[in-house]
């Protein structure tokens, strides 16, 4: 349900394009990250739960496992202590399997671009088959230059970079954007880059973590984001 402030901001924007995250937006891979750094801290006499995860999703491995390393066994995580840990994690991770798409946002997208609004991805992932990925799971959806991966920028998020990227690659002001997350930290990078944020709280977190970070709209589930999207498109679009 949109309240009428809600209503009131789409209805300022200019809309050309949304701007989706994957992990936990698209496929629903959340469970199996948060399984593999569990396992991996584990072999470092580390506790962590799944929690700890999903509030850290964003951050770069190397920057989970310094922290983690400075507030549990109070000292500095070395480049090999990063690199063990999550050589650990990615192998954990791998064997967990393909994790699935995320159910109804096929039908979010279908609907943006059925509306002639284009579809980016803003990503901290680095997999170099990414785009094949994409392409099998949602054809004809996305364009390989409408994409932000680990090698497109220096800071990940929280930091806007990734988002200003996608503005930029696309000749777009912040106003002609709607960002989608599912992560504390990817709300704070979207909201930080001046975007319309909605976040979609598909995992175990509460919706108060994603809406003190500044997102505009919180969904309890992609399937209700799914039933509003249309008049969220009819509103934002000019
Ligand atoms: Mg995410």
């Amino acid at each position: 349900m949109l309240n009428h402030n809600i209503k009131a901001a789409l209805s300022s924007l200019d809309l050309r394009a949304v701007l989706f995250d994957m992990d936990g937006v698209l496929y629903d891979s959340m469970p199996f990250h948060a399984k593999a750094w569990v396992y991996a801290f584990a072999q470092e006499g580390v506790t962590f739960s799944d929690y700890d995860v999903y509030m850290r999703e964003g951050m770069t491995g190397s920057s989970t496992v310094e922290e983690v390393f400075l507030a549990q066994l109070n000292r500095r995580a070395t480049e090999e202590d990063c690199q063990r840990i999550y050589r650990v994690k990615s192998d954990y991770f791998e064997s967990l399997g393909e994790a699935g798409e995320m159910p109804h946002v096929d039908e979010v997208l279908s609907c943006v671009k059925a509306n002639g609004v284009d579809r980016y991805i803003v990503t901290g992932s680095g997999q170099r088959t990414l785009f094949d990925k994409l392409e099998h799971s949602y054809p004809e959806m996305f364009d390989k230059r409408q994409m932000v991966t680990a090698y497109d920028v220096k800071k990940g998020k929280p930091d806007p970079e990734p988002y200003l990227m996608a503005l930029k690659k696309g000749g777009l002001q912040p106003n002609q954007a709607i960002v989608v997350e599912n992560a504390p930290l990817g709300v704070r990078s979207a909201v930080a880059a001046g975007i319309f944020t909605i976040a979609v709280n598909t995992g175990i977190l509460r919706n108060e973590e994603l809406e003190k970070e500044g997102a505009n709209i919180v969904y309890p589930s992609m399937k209700a984001f799914a039933e509003d999207i249309p008049e969220i498109i009819s509103l934002a679009k000019k």
